[in-house]
């Protein structure tokens, strides 16, 4: 008698998990429920009534027909995209064959690895950087290379160039403005990089060039974006995304410019209908209201000028930021600090190099929270 397969006891197996992967954990930030969230570079304001009502509509019009498989290729959304970065960053000649879009730019990056990546081949970028890149890597079997920086963040040229020389790598990742450290790029550097890395990449091929500019909408006045040199770079990609600027992280939408042939080579990796009919109608929603986030972002940008100084006056070591979240130190130990403040009802981030700690930049109210804080817990 065999009895009832379902209230007998599970078979003991060895799952046949990929030996690099064996002790891996899922990546993530604590997602705590605590007053003052300053810890995963979220725009604090949630989207406006008028815009909720337009997303809340679209998705209504979408429902109508999820019977159907989405558009695999949504020009409609990548032409919205491609009129955005012509009006925020003057980048008028894009058309819908120089954009690609995914559920966030973490899919675009992955999408660039898969394409341009994989065994055999590396990928470089330049510590400190963003936590998510050796994932990629790791995910596509592309073996990661951290190259170095100047003490400042920043990036120098020549040195860059020969760290890339050496090494070869099909891809070589910049995130301008950086996280963690929120410093940009100047484009003369990015320039001169991509110029050197037309043919420093695997058999003579390019190196292809992502500058991820995540954070690029909060950017000082006078930095131009990598999108103002695209057309002279055909390994050039400029990737972006709406979670932080559009006040946009749930959503998932991140998007890239590049060479119609660079955007062909994602086409043939990504999966079919990766991007649902419902994420491209709250996508092309929220662009048609920028204006309205856009002013949201230049609210930001003042609350983060404001903090720079705020923490430069206490006497605190600040990298400059271009960006909607701040690296600040040094602290001998820079747990005790963060414990402290989370104490006091406000969450940023221990990421980094080890003697900093990241905040993001959220309303007044929740700045004035954490200088308060941040205060009582360093005594100064
Ligand atoms: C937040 C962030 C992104 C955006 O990721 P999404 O998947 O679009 O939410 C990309 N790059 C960097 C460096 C980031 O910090």
């Amino acid at each position: 008698m065999t009895g009832d397969p379902t209230t007998q006891p599970a078979l003991a197996v060895a799952l046949p998990l990929r030996a690099d992967l064996i002790g891996e954990v899922p990546y993530g930030a604590p997602q705590l429920d605590v007053p003052h969230l300053l810890n995963v570079n979220e725009n604090p304001y949630a989207p406006p009534a008028e815009v909720v009502a337009d997303i809340a509509e679209s998705v209504a019009a979408a429902a109508a027909g999820l019977n159907r498989y989405p558009d695999r290729d949504f020009p409609a959304l990548r032409q919205d995209l491609a009129d955005y970065l012509a009006a925020e960053s003057g980048a008028r000649d894009l058309e819908v064959a120089n954009m690609w879009a995914a559920n966030g730019s973490n899919e675009v990056m992955l999408h660039l690895l898969q394409a341009f990546g994989g065994p055999g081949r590396s990928v470089m970028s330049f510590a400190p950087t963003y936590s998510m890149y050796p994932e990629y890597a790791r995910d596509t079997f592309t073996r990661w290379v951290a190259g170095t920086r100047r003490p400042d963040f920043s990036l120098d040229p020549a040195q860059t160039i020969a760290q890339i020389e050496n090494e070869r790598p099909a891809v070589v990742l910049l995130a301008s403005p950086n996280n963690p450290t929120g410093t940009a790029l100047d484009v003369a550097t990015i320039d001169a990089i991509a110029s050197a890395t037309a043919n420093t990449g695997p058999d003579g091929a390019a190196s292809v060039l992502v500058v991820d500019e995540a954070y690029a909408e909060f950017r000082r006045d006078g930095t131009p974006s990598a999108l103002s040199i695209l057309a002279r770079h055909p390994h050039l990609a400029v990737s972006r995304t709406m979670s932080k600027a559009f006040a946009f992280a749930g959503a998932r939408l991140g998007y890239l410019a590049a060479a119609p042939d660079l955007v062909d080579a994602l086409r043939v990796v990504r999966l079919p209908y990766h991007l649902s009919a419902v994420t491209q109608a709250v996508a092309r929603a929220a662009l048609r209201h920028r204006a309205v986030l856009q002013a949201q972002v230049a609210q930001l940008r003042t609350e983060r000028d404001a903090t720079v100084s705020w923490l430069r006056e206490q006497g605190f070591t600040v990298a400059d930021s271009d960006a909607n979240f701040v690296l600040f130190g040094r602290f001998d130990d820079r747990h005790v600090i963060w414990q402290g403040l989370l104490d006091r009802g406000v969450l940023i981030r221990e990421t980094g190099p080890s003697e900093y700690l990241r905040v993001s930049i959220g309303t007044a109210e929740e700045m004035a929270a954490f200088r308060g804080a941040l205060k009582e817990v360093t005594g100064r």
